[in-house]
């Protein structure tokens, strides 16, 4: 308040608490500094989508100036062959529905140099929720997804190499059927299934006659083609349900579920038939290979071991009747046990 020559009478004044203000001016300092040093790239555009601001992580990122970008379209100066135009189109819907969105994408730096970006993208609104622009963090996930992908293909290869060694632990590499543990482990869970269903089962032990003889004329290596011949005329006649293996040099086994003896001989039969047609080429000339079978069905009390030994017995008949021929095994003997109360007999 001034007096009348203009002298001061009294001073007064306005006194507001701007602790708050200071604070929050504090605040967006510190979170100004923070989001200029990460390395994450943060990217500023105003509604029309034209870069305003970008932090130093961006432009490392990129290895653009700031000056370089500004007033640009961050769409047009980073994409380039293998962008996925897919991922674009739904960033761009997202962006016209003024929704987030967050994405991989394929961009490419100032030098030419591709690198793939994790981006988040964000609508920036005014107070009454109207879009004034949009704000994307990036980070270059390049070498991330290198690993990924080294990883996967490592996993593949892996699963490859698993496949090939359970494989070569149950396949003979010669005749190209199941090797004798192979043959084993599926032939017991085919009986196992015949028992759950009551179905039929027969098994034939083939055995290729005088191979000594092959492998005199013709060599090992000619042996062991009359082998792979063989193990490929089972694989053409006979069915994917019926267990092939070679269980022995040139001894064979044949597990047919589903199969009565009647059947298993007509297929037997076949086989042998199979031979003598399809004779194999060796230097020229066809190579005459016969072999004997020894045949038997699964009987309601048997072991595979049991089935086994009596189609081996009946094999060696075949041999002595004279080889070139099935012999059916002697019906499989189920032992009772003893009458109560009786003592058996010795
Ligand atoms: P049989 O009619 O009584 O069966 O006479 P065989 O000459 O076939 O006699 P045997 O079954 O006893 O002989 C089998 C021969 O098979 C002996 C062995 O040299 C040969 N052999 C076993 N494994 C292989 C193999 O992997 N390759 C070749 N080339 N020969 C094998
Ligand atoms: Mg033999
Ligand atoms: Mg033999």
């Amino acid at each position: 308040e001034l007096g009348p020559q203009g002298e001061a009478l009294a001073l007064f004044g306005v006194f507001q608490d701007c602790t708050q203000e200071l604070e929050e001016r504090t605040q967006l300092r510190q979170l100004s500094s923070i989001i200029e040093s990460t390395c994450e790239g943060v990217v500023i555009t105003d509604a029309s989508g034209e870069l305003t601001w970008c932090n130093r992580g961006f432009c490392l990122m990129t290895g653009y100036a700031v000056d370089e970008l500004r007033g640009r379209r961050p769409g047009r100066i980073f994409r380039g062959p293998g962008t996925c135009l897919d991922t674009v189109r739904e960033m761009n819907q997202h962006i016209a529905r003024g929704e987030p969105y967050t994405c991989e994408l394929l961009n490419y730096r100032k030098n030419g140099h591709p690198y793939w970006v994790r981006m988040s993208l964000h609508p920036i609104r005014s107070a009454d929720g109207e879009v004034q622009g949009y704000f994307a963090i990036e980070s270059d996930i390049t070498q991330m997804r290198q690993v990924m992908e080294d990883m996967r293909t490592e996993i593949f290869r892996r699963e490859q190499l698993e496949g090939e060694l359970r494989a070569l632990a149950t396949e003979d590499s010669l005749s190209r059927l199941s090797n004798r543990r192979g043959f084993f482990e599926q032939a017991e869970e085919a009986i196992r299934q015949a028992r759950e269903h009551g179905s039929p089962l027969c098994l034939g032990i083939v055995d290729i006659d005088h191979f000594k003889e092959t492998n005199d004329t013709y060599g090992h290596q000619g042996g062991d083609a009359v082998i792979r011949h063989l193990g490929e005329l089972m694989k053409e006649l006979f069915r994917e349900r019926d267990v092939l293996g070679r269980i022995g040099g040139e001894e064979f086994a044949l597990l047919l579920p589903m199969t009565d003896l009647e059947g298993a001989k007509t297929l037997m039969g076949r086989f042998q038939e199979l031979l003598r047609t399809r004779a194999l080429s060796h230097d020229g000339a066809g190579l005459a290979v016969r072999c004997s079978i020894g045949l038997g069905e699964l009987g309601s009390e048997e072991t595979l071991t049991g089935l086994l030994s009596r189609a081996d017995d009946a094999l060696y008949a075949a041999k002595r009747a004279g080889r070139d021929r099935i012999e059916i095994a002697r019906a499989d003997v189920i032992e009772l046990p003893p009458a109560r109360g009786r003592k058996r007999s010795r």
